[in-house]
């Protein structure tokens, strides 16, 4: 059946600048719906972030795509996702690159996105209970970092794991409070950063939650 809820989105990520057809297609193809709670499935697929439980949120469609997009993802890149929330953005990236390792703070949602993962059959996903401002030391380096939560700085670790000519993708906290969506390539021992756009992501806090 072909759903006009999900074209009519589709239509309105052309409209807002997403032109890359491989990102606009796995969004197409990846059911929003089964990464979001029973009391909002029928908005799954209308431009806004929802609530996913222990107050976390997943992240608005547009944002998802603009961010993919700016990846720049080839099927070979390993790419490392701090905050895996319910996994849906995890799953957009697993479908355009080798594999996606995603640490996520609290163990519920975790385990929640690793089973959603699981339902849709993707394979190339691992998941880990932790703080991702540490990174995956045993993973490095990788070709693309993306970090779902808002964030005051880069932390060392992030930086010491991409990849020479690798992106790293994140809302940075600006001295006013607010937050812009940022694209950092690292050349040779430099990282230049370029503004994608202005932002609201749930805050970037230490530790996990068990
Ligand atoms: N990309 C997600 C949206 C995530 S919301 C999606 O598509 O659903 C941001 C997530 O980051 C939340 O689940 C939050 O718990 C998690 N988070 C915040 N700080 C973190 C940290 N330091 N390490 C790992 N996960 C973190």
């Amino acid at each position: 059946m072909v759903d006009v809820r999900k074209i009519r989105l589709i239509m309105e990520l052309r409209e807002s600048g997403i032109t890359d057809s491989k990102v606009l297609s796995v969004i197409e193809k990846i059911p929003r719906m089964n990464f979001i709670p029973e009391t909002f499935k029928h908005q799954a697929y209308e431009n806004i972030a929802l609530p996913i439980g222990n107050d976390q949120t997943i992240s608005q469609p547009l944002i998802v795509a603009l961010m993919t997009q700016n990846l720049e993802l080839i099927k070979t890149h390993k790419v490392l996702e701090l905050g895996t929330g319910s996994g849906y953005q995890t799953a957009i990236l697993s479908k355009l690159c080798r594999r996606v390792y995603t640490i996520e703070r609290i163990k519920e949602l975790s385990i929640k996105a690793e089973n959603t993962l699981k339902d849709l059959k993707i394979t190339n996903v691992v998941t880990k209970v932790g703080d991702g401002n540490k990174g995956w030391f045993e993973q490095r380096p990788f070709d693309r970092i993306i970090i779902t939560a808002a964030t005051k700085e880069l932390s060392k670790n992030i930086i010491s794991q991409i990849k020479d000519e690798g992106i790293i993708i994140a809302p940075m906290i600006g001295e006013d409070g607010k937050q812009i969506l940022k694209k950092f390539i690292r050349k040779d021992k430099k990282i230049i950063s370029q503004n994608i756009t202005e932002v609201i992501f749930v805050p970037n806090l230490p530790g996990s939650v068990n």
